[in-house]
């Protein structure tokens, strides 16, 4: 896994955000955080942080509103932290696109193990946020419980590798993975073949998926560094 993990905490209250400071970068994370909706998601932009802890009430842009911005462009873990208890408060964090759900007060050492619990099924890279995801208008569509994968409606075969493959990739759009960051992703850390062994992976897929496997919009090279995922989505 590439270095520490890094949390945004996005929350106005000052108390909070300095408890979770201390006790989360004891932990061994890379801790950000704001103290608005604003600037939140200017510091989301940012960092590509690996979680989010964000408070449901925050000035400027509310917490909600933020989730939903984020959730346009990223599967990021976001945990929501809310001073009410109330079943539907639950039930519209998790509508809203939240993974997990931790009512105020609560304990910063319960809160840790919510945020490792959660970064051990993101980063696995195949446990899904989402169970079906679809991308540029339902061209491109997956289903991660039933490992299915269809373009413009017709099913596609993939190896078990290109579909781990295509799930990290997808859960991290804004993310560039380096190949080996693709290898520990989607094949594991004790996958012993070459980096290389990626980019046949990625043709292959790229002849599934693409309409111009020269000019591709799902599976982006980013020169130099790796690849990135392109196609814009939708997720349920
Ligand atoms: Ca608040």
């Amino acid at each position: 896994m590439p270095d520490k993990a890094r949390i945004l905490v996005v929350e106005d209250e000052v108390k909070i955000v300095d408890a979770l400071r201390a006790y989360l970068g004891n932990a061994g994370f890379d801790v950000y955080s704001a103290f608005d909706g604003e600037s939140g998601l200017a510091l989301f932009n940012e960092t590509n942080p690996d979680l989010i802890v964000l408070d449901l009430m925050l000035p400027k842009l509310s917490g909600q509103r933020l989730c939903m911005e984020i959730r346009r462009v990223s599967r990021v873990p976001i945990v929501m932290l809310t001073a009410r208890s109330g079943e539907d408060d639950k039930i519209s964090g998790f509508a809203i696109g939240a993974d997990d759900y931790v009512t105020k007060p609560f304990s910063p050492r319960e809160l840790r193990a919510r945020i490792e619990s959660i970064l051990r099924r993101s980063m696995d890279g195949i446990s899904p946020l989402f169970s079906s995801m679809s991308w540029n208008d339902g061209d491109l569509e997956m289903d991660v419980e039933s490992h299915t994968l269809k373009k413009k409606g017709e099913s596609v075969q993939v190896t078990p590798n290109e579909f781990r493959i295509l799930s990290s990739l997808v859960r991290y759009p804004q993310k560039i993975f380096t190949r080996e960051e693709l290898i520990n992703s989607a094949l594991g850390s004790d996958f012993d073949g070459f980096e290389r062994t990626i980019d046949s992976h990625i043709k292959n897929l790229r002849s599934k998926i693409e309409d111009d496997t020269a000019n591709p919009t799902y599976i982006l090279t980013v020169r130099g560094v790796g690849y990135k995922f392109g196609g814009s989505g939708k997720n349920s």
